[in-house]
């Protein structure tokens, strides 16, 4: 059988993509683990923030709240600013202007009543009152049952090793089998180059770069409504994961090969050390931490759209620190192009030629 779409990679990208290409496409995922999800998909911060990414990135963050609404608890997401970077606030709500993001400015005193025991230094806020956990797990499984109810056909311990094209057809080489597709996407995430050079295209330069997260049990309750909070100069960020835990970031981002990425004891050390220089909470211990790869074309926009010189292939990839809160709008793009179609109306805001993978060449 010669599938029309084979999709390398079953993470959230290409979950998402195999449900957007909808009734009518016969859909392949080709995963090399024995799960779904098991590398970033899984190892995510699970949050909806409007202006993480960029200004370039918001728009596909905001086409995506909608699609993404059933899988989004509230929280709301604060940007700290130490005394000496106060200014940044301002310029960061100027970026977004037009955008219809809800701003409010917070000073010391109303920080003091939002997040008690903050320590003096931390002197204002960036308050966003729409930032919300996802529940990626729920999304993901939500788009992998989508695409099977379709027709679709998911393959796991599958790892493509070979690719060529012959008279318009693929022929993928796995540790599955042999089977076939007219065209192919490459979500393949931190191995995204690694395929591309397997279908005989040029790599795109997408770099992985560790991140680590690790979950603190506190030794004092605190507010598990507490919004998320992140500094202006993203060295951290943290969020109340029930009563007395937080998960924590040191934002690190660490070159790192494509890889089973493992959180390193220095991170940890460097993530505990900021926390504290931030909020006066007691630590109990550290009870557990993992890392996964975020992955980056050099210009840090995701890369959607033909290869420029292979035909047939497809890139859905590069989607870096944000490639769960724009999964909807980035696979319906995605699908739009792959099908020859218009793009949506609700996605009248993304600039696809933006993401378009010839922009590097
Ligand atoms: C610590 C951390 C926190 C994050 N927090 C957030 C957040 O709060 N919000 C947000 O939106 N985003 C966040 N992200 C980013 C988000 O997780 C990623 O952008 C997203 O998961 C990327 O999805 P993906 O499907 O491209 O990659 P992956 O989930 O890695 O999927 C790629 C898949 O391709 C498979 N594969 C690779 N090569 C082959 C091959 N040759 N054959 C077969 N299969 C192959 C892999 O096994 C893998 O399963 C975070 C990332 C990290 C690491």
């Amino acid at each position: 059988m010669i599938h029309d779409v084979a999709i390398i990679g079953a993470g959230i990208a290409g979950a998402s993509l195999a449900a957007a290409l909808g009734e009518g496409v016969r859909v392949l995922i080709l995963e090399g683990e024995d799960h779904p999800g098991y590398h970033t998909t899984g190892r995510s911060n699970a949050f909806w923030h409007a202006t993480y990414g960029g200004p370039q990135i918001a728009p596909l963050t905001l086409a995506s709240r909608e699609p993404l609404e059933e899988f989004l608890s509230p929280r709301g997401v604060m940007t700290l600013a130490h005394r000496d970077s106060v200014a940044d606030l301002g310029r960061m709500e100027a970026d977004y202007a037009g955008m219809g993001i809800r701003f409010a400015m917070l000073d010391r005193p109303a920080l003091e009543g939002v997040l008690p025991g903050l320590r003096p230094e931390w002197t204002a806020a960036l308050m966003e009152p729409e930032g919300f956990d996802i529940d990626v797990a729920g999304y993901h499984a939500h788009c992998l049952k989508q695409a099977r109810q379709q027709g679709g056909t998911l393959v796991t311990r599958a790892r493509v090793s070979g690719l060529s094209r012959q008279n318009g057809v693929w022929t993928v080489e796995t540790s599955a089998g042999q089977f076939d597709a007219a065209l192919l996407v490459n979500a393949a995430g931190a191995w995204a180059d690694e395929v591309a050079v397997l279908a005989g295209a040029r790599p795109m330069g997408v770099q992985p770069y560790r991140r680590t997260i690790i979950q603190l049990e506190l030794a004092q309750p605190v507010d598990p409504d507490l919004p998320m909070v992140i500094d202006t100069h993203g060295t951290f960020y943290f969020k109340p994961e029930g009563a007395n835990r937080v998960w924590l970031s040191p934002h690190d981002e660490t070159p790192s090969p494509a890889c089973d990425a493992a959180p390193e004891e220095m991170d940890i050390a460097v993530a505990i050390d900021r926390f504290q220089a931030v909020m006066d909470w007691p630590i109990r211990r550290v009870e557990r931490s993992w890392a996964g790869l975020r992955s980056f074309a050099p210009d840090r926009l995701p890369l959607f759209g033909p290869d420029p010189d292979v035909d047939g292939l497809w890139w859905c990839a590069g989607q870096g620190g944000f490639g769960i809160q724009t999964a909807p709008a980035a696979a319906q793009l995605c699908a739009s192009l792959i099908r020859k179609e218009a793009l949506p109306l609700w996605l009248a805001g993304v600039d696809a030629p933006a993401y378009a993978p010839a922009r590097l060449i």
